[in-house]
């Protein structure tokens, strides 16, 4: 007897595949009606109160210029630093990578998925970030689920910054252990919690975890001042260098960047950003690489990165060491749109690389200020509640290095021109 399902009959315009375009297929949805309501009612309040992000589909690669719809946009949304997504040497090593060892990697790491081009991915990694060892994961996300529950559990206590990432959170809930949200790099603060965790001997481990580059304001975490509390009270470093890594410290990171590689129990980056492909890793101690591989569950449970994008990763580590070129160019545009963004009146808050935001404030402004910025040729996202502060909504500006100087001109003549127009400005 179903007497609690439902039967919805939905017609789906598919709109992203040319060969489909404008072709209706009739859907039968059989599901819960519990359900059902669930998602009726919360997709139609995220509507109404303008909270339901509206996802755009590229036509084109992710690079400085992007097609969306029959529309060219200089694209100030891609976490592409380095111009290394469509980077022609990383195509080819996708390619010899994907024709040697096939699509996928067959099976779980442990199981029989660990592949060569896996293991070399690991030493260059290791090498790049002046660690013992390395491991690779599937994706940074999935990192910070399986790093940080491998080693902290419920008689545990973790120091975490009050703007780290979605990733670091949700992993830290993970691991059962207490979370101790700590004032955005506020040392005082997070000196008097360690302080007062310790004393409290009610943990047995503790650890302090921050992002290296803060991705929302683009600030650099406090990485020298950190080391020196986790010194006195014997933390657990964890750093998640996403948006550090072929960005600061010539490329190797914000650790790096610090000269404290012997100093971060945990360094994370993902594949994903300024390396130009997908996945995640840890750098760290041998001990520290051979316990993740034995309890890091989505390095147990999943399967491993494809051969491709291992080969890719590898071919972007091997350009990043050859030459400093893309990473300096990367800080020539940063410099060049935020002294811009600046000069023109913008509110780019405490940046130190090249996330550039532009804080508006108000949630509705802020992203009127992108639609518009759309109309007139600029991608760049508007950035509002809940992954910021409410209050704080801004439109975040990512140059690359693939990015030339009359682009960065064409996207401030733009913002001259909202700005003004939406009184941002004067
Ligand atoms: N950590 C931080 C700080 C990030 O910004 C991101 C990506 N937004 C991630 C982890 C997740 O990385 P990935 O996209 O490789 O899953």
């Amino acid at each position: 007897m179903i007497y609690n399902r439902v039967v919805i009959k939905y017609e789906i315009l598919i709109d992203c595949n040319e060969n489909f375009q404008n072709k209706k297929l009739e859907v039968c949805y059989m599901g819960s009606k519990v359900l059902g309501k669930f998602l009726k009612e919360n997709l139609e309040d995220l509507k109404s109160k303008g909270l339901y992000n509206v996802i755009n589909t590229l036509k084109s690669s992710n690079g400085p210029v992007i097609t969306i719809g029959d529309r060219k946009l200089i694209n100030l949304s891609s976490n592409n630093y380095l111009g290394l997504a469509t980077n022609p040497r990383m195509i080819e090593a996708t390619i010899e990578a994907t024709k040697k060892y096939g699509a996928g990697a067959g099976a779980v790491r442990t199981i029989n998925g660990t592949l060569e081009i896996h293991i070399e991915l690991e030493q260059k990694l290791a090498k790049f970030k002046h660690t013992e060892a390395a491991i690779a994961f599937q994706s940074g996300f999935n990192c910070n689920m399986g790093a940080i529950s491998a080693v902290m559990n419920k008689k545990d206590a973790i120091l975490s910054d009050s703007l780290n990432h979605a990733s670091i959170i949700d992993g830290c809930r993970l691991s059962g252990a207490k979370i101790i949200r700590v004032e955005h790099s506020d040392m005082v603060d997070l000196r008097n919690k360690a302080k007062e965790a310790v004393e409290s001997g009610l943990y047995e481990k503790i650890m302090v975890i921050t992002d290296g580059v803060f991705s929302m304001d683009g600030d650099i975490a406090k990485l020298p001042e950190i080391v020196k509390i986790a010194e006195e009270f014997d933390l657990i470093t964890y750093v998640d260098d996403a948006h550090g890594s072929g960005v600061l410290g010539k490329g190797t990171g914000t650790v790096h960047h610090f000269g404290l590689s012997d100093k971060i129990d945990f360094q994370i980056g993902t594949l994903s950003k300024a390396i130009g492909v997908v996945g995640g890793y840890v750098a760290g101690s041998q001990n520290l690489i051979d316990w993740l591989m034995v309890r890091a569950r989505p390095f147990l449970f999943s399967t491993s990165l494809t051969p491709g994008a291992a080969g890719a990763a590898i071919e972007a580590i091997n350009i990043l060491t050859e030459s400093s070129e893309l990473n300096d160019r990367l800080w020539e545009n940063a410099n060049y749109l935020k002294k811009g963004l600046k000069e023109l009146g913008f509110n780019i808050g405490n940046s130190e690389t090249p996330i550039t935001p532009c804080i508006i404030g108000d949630e509705v402004k802020t992203q009127e200020f992108s639609k518009r910025l759309f109309e007139e040729g600029v991608y760049a996202k508007s950035i509002v509640f809940p992954t910021v502060r409410k209050g704080t909504g801004r439109v975040r500006n990512m140059p690359t290095a693939a990015h030339t100087k009359k682009m960065l001109d064409e996207a401030l003549a733009i913002y001259v021109k909202v700005g003004k127009e939406m009184d941002i400005i004067k």
